[in-house]
């Protein structure tokens, strides 16, 4: 298994921990103004996304730079970056 999946995973991991949390410990979105403060875990939860999301979108072949996880404008055209790449057959680390 390549690096790039395993740190996927495992952020992903962290990402499954912190919505757990949220939804343990959480309170519900828009019962005060100070929703930011009080719902920490949710905002958390948010951010380490948009940041996965981020470092998904630059896992990117280093020889032809084609988008690993990203493959198209679909959201359906994700997928695990593979040891090589599957445009070129390069490996991607
Ligand atoms: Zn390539």
């Amino acid at each position: 298994m390549n690096k790039y999946k395993k740190q996927l995973i495992i952020f992903l991991f962290i990402e499954a921990v912190i919505t757990i949390i949220d939804k343990l410990f959480g309170r519900p979105l828009g019962a005060d103004w100070y929703g930011i403060v009080t719902n920490l875990s949710y905002w958390l939860g948010m951010a380490w996304g948009g940041f996965i999301i981020f470092y998904a979108f630059k896992i990117k072949c280093k020889h032809c730079h084609t988008g690993q996880v990203f493959r198209g404008f679909s959201a359906f055209d994700i997928r695990w970056p593979q040891d090589r790449c599957y445009r070129c057959a390069e490996p991607i680390e």
